[in-house]
């Protein structure tokens, strides 16, 4: 395995220095040399989409994604139909903005049977996927641990999500690989192989897995803190041919709250360990 012996690959996610608006977050990660950055849909509100596209690409930081789309199910046709809307619109924002793609968290609905969830989500994705060709943007399908069934994702391993994508076939959709959410599953190697073998592996998102986490969506740890084997599954990762940013994402309660500055370099010496 290659080492990473410098930051040409990193990118942090916006949503892992929330405190920080994105102007503060587009400067700090520059001057730290970082290289990637992937935006939030929140860190947006009320700005410039256009004109913060070319003050992200003024810093020197490539955009990688735009998070997040999806949420396609619900056992209400109107709520369907709303969400496809939310869509459409985040398409709009990635390519005003010139993000090359969004990741999708797919949604479920606990009121109905997560099978009906899934056909529900493939045909949302089918449903927008013209539209976002048209645009030039590529949609990303996040497998979700399974915790989050109920109401986040009824597509909760790389399995499904590999096999949703090869049903769509399309260049335009691919896979989010999140170890958080798959560092757990048996397979993981295998379908990280699939994956790249149909060209599907489009982001690969890293943290790391805390023990008894206070909090099961903001108590995620930073890399090296938990118990995700992260060199070995970057291992796979690039064996399946993939070579593109790695994406630092950590929701944390307790990494919010504290110095962002300081944040960011544990981030960095955390990530050439990873
Ligand atoms: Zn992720």
């Amino acid at each position: 395995m290659s080492r990473l012996t410098d930051y040409s690959r990193l990118c942090i996610h916006t949503i892992t220095t929330k405190p920080w608006s994105i102007e503060e977050a587009c400067g700090n990660f520059s001057d730290a040399g970082v290289k990637g950055i992937t935006v939030w849909r929140n860190a947006l509100e009320g700005k410039a989409l256009m004109a913060t596209g070319r003050m992200i690409r003024d810093r020197g930081l490539q955009i990688v994604s735009l998070c997040r789309g999806g949420f396609f199910p619900s056992i209400d046709a109107v709520k369907r139909s709303l969400a496809l809307e939310d869509n459409r619109k985040a398409i709009d924002e990635a390519h005003a903005l010139g993000a090359p793609m969004i990741v999708l968290v797919c949604g479920a609905d606990p009121g109905q049977p997560l099978q009906e969830s899934r056909k529900q989500i493939r045909d949302g994705i089918q449903e927008i996927l013209p539209y976002a060709r048209e645009a030039g943007v590529k949609l990303a399908i996040e497998p979700l641990h399974p915790m989050y069934a109920a109401d986040r994702s009824a597509i909760n391993t790389l399995a499904q999500a590999n096999e949703m994508a090869a049903a769509i076939d399309s260049p335009w959709v691919g896979v989010a690989v999140d170890v958080y959410h798959l560092w757990w599953d048996p397979d993981l190697e295998t379908e990280i192989k699939k994956c790249g073998r149909m060209n599907k592996l489009f982001a690969f998102h890293i943290c790391d897995w805390k023990t008894n986490p206070e909090d099961l969506l903001n108590d995620r740890g930073l890399m090296g803190e938990g118990c995700i084997d992260l060199p070995l599954i970057r291992t796979w990762i690039e064996a399946a041919g993939f070579n593109g940013f790695i994406e630092v994402e950590i929701f944390s309660n307790r990494y919010w709250a504290m110095d962002q500055h300081r944040f960011l370099s544990e981030i960095k010496e955390a990530y050439l360990n990873c």
